[in-house]
């Protein structure tokens, strides 16, 4: 029975990270990088996070998907407070629920583009017909219908990069991590990367949540978050060297 503790539907589906803190030590001196950082993001919204390089945005997302843990606050995917489970729990937390897309694909050579895309599925709940058919629908919808049983290395950095965003999508996560998706590409390839993400989550009903350095890709997304002095900003208050990096 529902009991006026309980989150609501809506917060059960987001994220919600409240009075996050991170420190690294540095030669001896612990350096402050996170500060009483708060974030929400709602079941199905998208949002981009820029900032100056080291203010902590990967950092961010490392802690969001419990890659790490903060010095204090809490994370609640899904209606699950992940910084209380334990590490076998959260690796399949992970896997179940959280696409990554990350700047340098991170493909396994050896592998063909589809088994690629199925590994999520593999290291999860296993492949059925449904998930095959599903890893070959993402990649025709990325345009590598045709390249199903090519190797990475036959493949553009830019095709590569649509693989690792249909590899992202292939467990219908609710939430998907990028981190700097087109970091790594070349202008006109960087867009195409871009719009496929939004496009394919928004299909998807996916939260997605990505972190680059790069304006013109945020400014495509409905909602833009600054990182500033270890807390997000919305960037139409950010300073503007903090978005211009
Ligand atoms: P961004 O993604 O915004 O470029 P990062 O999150 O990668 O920034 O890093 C934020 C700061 O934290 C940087 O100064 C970086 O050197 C430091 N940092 C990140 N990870 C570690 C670590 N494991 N140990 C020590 N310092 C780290």
């Amino acid at each position: 029975m529902a009991t006026n503790s309980e989150p609501s539907q809506a917060q059960g589906q987001g994220v919600q990270v409240h009075g996050l803190f991170k420190n690294y030590e540095s030669a001896g001196v612990a350096v402050s990088i996170l500060r009483d950082l708060e974030l929400t993001v709602q079941p199905g919204e998208a949002v981009c996070i820029t900032g100056p390089s080291g203010s902590g945005k990967s950092t961010l997302l490392y802690l969001i998907s419990s890659l790490d843990r903060p010095d204090a606050g809490e994370v609640h995917l899904l209606g699950t407070d992940i910084l209380s489970l334990n590490e076998k729990e959260q690796a399949q937390f992970r896997n179940r629920h959280i696409g990554f897309v990350f700047q340098d694909h991170d493909l396994l050579p050896q592998l063909s583009v589809v088994e690629n895309v199925l590994l999520p599925a593999i290291a999860g709940e296993g492949v059925t017909n449904e998930t095959e058919q599903l890893a070959e629908k993402l990649l025709s919808r990325v345009g590598l219908h045709d390249r199903l049983k090519s190797l990475p290395a036959q493949l553009s950095g830019g095709e590569r990069q649509r693989v690792a965003v249909c590899r992202a999508l292939i467990n219908k996560p609710e939430l998907v991590l990028a981190d700097e998706p087109t970091g790594n590409l070349d202008p006109a390839t960087a867009k195409v990367i871009g719009d496929l993400l939004l496009e394919l989550s928004r299909e998807q009903n996916t939260m997605l949540l990505c972190v680059t350095h790069s304006i013109e890709l945020a400014a495509r997304f409905p909602r833009h978050l600054v990182l500033e002095d270890g807390k997000l900003v919305p960037a139409s208050q950010a300073s503007l060297s903090a978005i211009k990096l």
